[in-house]
């Protein structure tokens, strides 16, 4: 019998390459969508794994249709994924944000406490939860200050994972994930809106560019590899949290710069700052320690932030392209 996993988000960039993994490892997968009857899935039709999924709609602020769907798939594993995904969205909307992450994922543990089911649990965290970590580098069991709405709807899930595990037993943990990128992110994210005018420009446009905070830090990672620690995770017979991420942070201005270098172009004659796009609060650093995973998962990233630049750019010049000619 395979197993069956049902992916809460699959709409999205991670909901999509998880459903794609899990699917050749020979699981069923189900995967919900707040109104499955009107999301184009995209990201389902990108990778060709449109047909291969079964798809339904799921609120997840609402307990009772959460529990009725754990009736109706039976699912061995649940990946919760969805929820408002921006940090810089969250400050525009902050109660949407808490709903849809915090309530969200005190909803699916209710939900699967009340079912009386061995379920697996994953909660999709952030390391945006450790705030700005300084001169330290911070591991699983480091202090939390989150600092945008975004984080602290993200701490709030975090905590009621660990309650819910040490209170019931429950097979549920949280992957705290750094930035991970791919063609599948959204524009609106800086680094897609980064590649876009970076491919736009290769191909003949005059495409400039407007950016807030140059000098933020971040670890950039590959989203299929860290689909496969979300796997890998659930996967463990013991419970945990761990940290994904390269281990290796950089500045916007180097995530920039490496890529107007790609096309041969100097960033600094495209780039222009906008202070309207800063935000009220941002984290300087955010370096972290990925040893546990090493260890307890067997995982390392692929590619680093060179590589996962370059594989973007590479496929957004392949979208442009047929865009184009279509
Ligand atoms: P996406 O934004 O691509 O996908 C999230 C999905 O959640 C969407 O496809 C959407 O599905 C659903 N969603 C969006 N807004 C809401 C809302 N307000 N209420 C309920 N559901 C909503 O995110 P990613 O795939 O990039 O990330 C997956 C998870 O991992 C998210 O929880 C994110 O916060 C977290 N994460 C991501 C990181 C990253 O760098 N990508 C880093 C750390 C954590 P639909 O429209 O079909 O309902």
């Amino acid at each position: 019998m395979s197993r069956r996993a049902l992916i809460c988000g699959i709409s999205g960039q991670d909901g999509a390459y998880l459903a794609q993994l899990l699917l050749r490892k020979g699981y069923e997968v189900w995967g919900s969508s707040r109104d499955a009857e009107m999301n184009s899935f995209r990201n389902l039709h990108t990778l060709n794994i449109f047909k291969d999924v079964r798809l339904v709609s799921l609120n997840t602020s609402d307990l009772g249709s959460t529990l009725g769907l754990l009736r109706q798939c039976q699912p061995d594993e649940v990946f919760s994924l969805a929820g408002q995904s921006s940090v810089g969205l969250s400050y525009e909307q902050p109660i949407e944000t808490m709903q849809s992450i915090a309530q969200g994922t005190l909803n699916f543990l209710e939900a699967i406490r009340l079912s009386a089911r061995e379920i697996r649990f994953y909660n999709a965290g952030s390391t945006e939860c450790f705030g700005d970590t300084g001169d330290y580098v911070a591991d699983e069991e480091s202090p939390l200050r989150p600092r945008s709405p975004y984080a602290v709807a993200k701490a709030s899930a975090f905590w009621t994972v660990r309650a819910y595990r040490e209170a019931y037993g429950m097979h549920a943990c949280t992957g705290i994930l750094s930035n991970h990128e791919s063609p599948l992110r959204p524009r609106r994210f800086v680094t897609r809106k980064i590649i876009h005018a970076v491919a736009s420009l290769a191909l003949g446009g005059n495409e400039r560019l407007s950016l807030g905070n140059l000098n933020i830090e971040r670890d950039w990672g590959w989203a299929p590899d860290y689909v496969d620690a979300i796997a890998r995770m659930l996967a463990q017979d013991a419970p945990a949290d761990y940290l994904i991420a390269t281990g290796r942070s950089h500045t916007l201005t180097e995530f920039v710069a490496t890529a107007y270098r790609l096309i041969d172009r100097d960033w600094q004659e495209f780039v222009t700052l906008d202070p309207e796009l800063i935000r009220p609060t941002d984290i300087a650093h955010n370096k972290v320690n990925v040893s546990k995973a090493a260890v307890g998962l067997g995982w390392r990233p692929k590619y680093y932030m060179q590589d996962v630049i370059a594989a973007m750019l590479d496929a957004e010049l392949g979208l442009l392209r047929e865009e184009r000619n279509s």
